[in-house]
């Protein structure tokens, strides 16, 4: 296992890259790094390949210290966006180079850049030099080179990040199965949600510098920690409403701006400000306009998908997004009812997760 514990990062004075970081990356796990450019996900992938050091902190493998340690003695292979191939060598040259540098038979590394080659997709190239290869043909060698040699922790930096949707859309699939084959330890980094829902056992999203939640897509849908979280996974993302709390005949209840109420308010809620109301779609349902208890709205946008369609629903001064089915035909303008699972509900307190009473 390796661990980043209270890794703290910083370029010059004045950029923070981490900020007191802790992660463990789990032996044979495929885990994604998710956040918009800047979050830090490089600095992670350099500290883990030993290219740069914490300014606090501590990077171990299975509990011992590897801080110091220099990269040739980390076996770590690394794949990087933007990753330079050797442009006098072909495709094939460029595959078998690690391969060739850790003294594989040439009869194997024949076999080996075949395979590696059929399952990126390019192996009519393998003639060819890196000046005659599309964008995404060079950075599918890229990770061609990465992969192609057994490594402790394989270090993916946002490698099909080039490739255009099928082909990305492929990619993801064929990844996946090889790093299943391979059993290998692997992070990757994206800035595409759907992308790090498809590829992580886990997922670690990464805000400024801070690890806002790890888990698997499920823990992070079910229980995310924060609003940031919360607004990644899922789609249509969840909504939020501004609430507070009001007292109510059987206990202090959450209202909306326009003073409808959706529920009973958790304990954690009394006395705090800037309370947000968190609903998934799948937790709504569209009824008539004026039905008791339902929430009132107007419709905004409709956006249709093919095989569903996303309503924007104004209530009060809250946007709320509704999935609904293909054939509903609802318009923008039309007043709706809707009615929320208010066991359903997730409460934000600053952004915050709060818990919610046992039932
Ligand atoms: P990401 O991979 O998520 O885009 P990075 O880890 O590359 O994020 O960068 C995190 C922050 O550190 C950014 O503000 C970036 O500008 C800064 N940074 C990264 N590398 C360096 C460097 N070598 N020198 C100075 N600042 C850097």
């Amino acid at each position: 296992m390796y661990s980043l514990v209270d890794v703290h990062k910083r370029y010059g004075l004045r950029t923070v890259a981490l900020r007191k970081l802790n992660l463990d990356i789990r032996p044979g796990e495929f885990f994604v790094l998710y956040g918009p450019a800047g979050a830090g996900k490089s600095t992670i992938l350099n500290l883990l390949a030993g290219l740069t050091r914490p300014t606090s902190g501590d990077v171990r493998r299975d509990g011992a210290s590897i801080t110091h340690l220099p990269p040739e003695r980390r076996n770590a292979a690394m794949a990087f966006e933007n990753y330079a191939l050797y442009s006098h060598l072909t495709v094939a040259e460029n595959l078998a180079f690690p391969l060739r540098a850790a003294g594989v038979r040439p009869a194997e590394i024949e076999v080996r850049v075949k395979s590696v080659a059929g399952v990126l997709g390019i192996p009519h190239v393998l003639d060819r030099r890196p000046g005659f290869l599309s964008g995404g043909q060079r950075q599918r060698v890229a990770l061609g080179r990465a992969i192609i040699r057994p490594a402790d922790i394989y270090l993916l930096d946002e490698p099909i990040g080039h490739l255009d949707a099928k082909l990305r859309h492929r990619m993801r699939a064929e990844l996946k199965a090889l790093a299943v084959d391979m059993k290998a330890t692997i992070v990757f980094t994206t800035t595409s949600s759907k992308e790090a829902l498809a590829l992580g056992d886990r997922i670690g999203i990464l805000n400024a510098g801070r690890l806002e939640q790890a888990g698997t897509a499920a823990e992070l849908y079910d229980r995310p920690a924060n609003t940031f979280v919360a607004s990644f996974v899922g789609d249509p993302p969840m909504s939020f409403l501004n609430v507070s709390v009001r007292p109510a005949e059987g206990g202090p209840a959450l209202v909306t701006g326009d003073g409808q109420s959706i529920g009973k308010a958790p304990s954690g809620a009394l006395g705090r400000g800037g309370l947000k109301a968190g609903v998934r779609s799948t937790a709504l349902t569209l009824v008539d306009p004026g039905t008791p208890g339902a929430l009132a709205g107007q419709v905004e946008v409709v956006e249709h998908l093919g095989h569903s369609s996303i309503a924007v629903v104004l209530s009060g001064t809250d946007h709320i997004q509704v999935l609904l089915p293909a054939d509903a035909r609802l318009r923008p303008g039309e007043r709706v009812g809707l009615r929320v699972d208010p066991t359903r509900l997730h409460i934000f307190a600053d952004e915050t997760a709060l818990a919610t009473d046992a039932a």
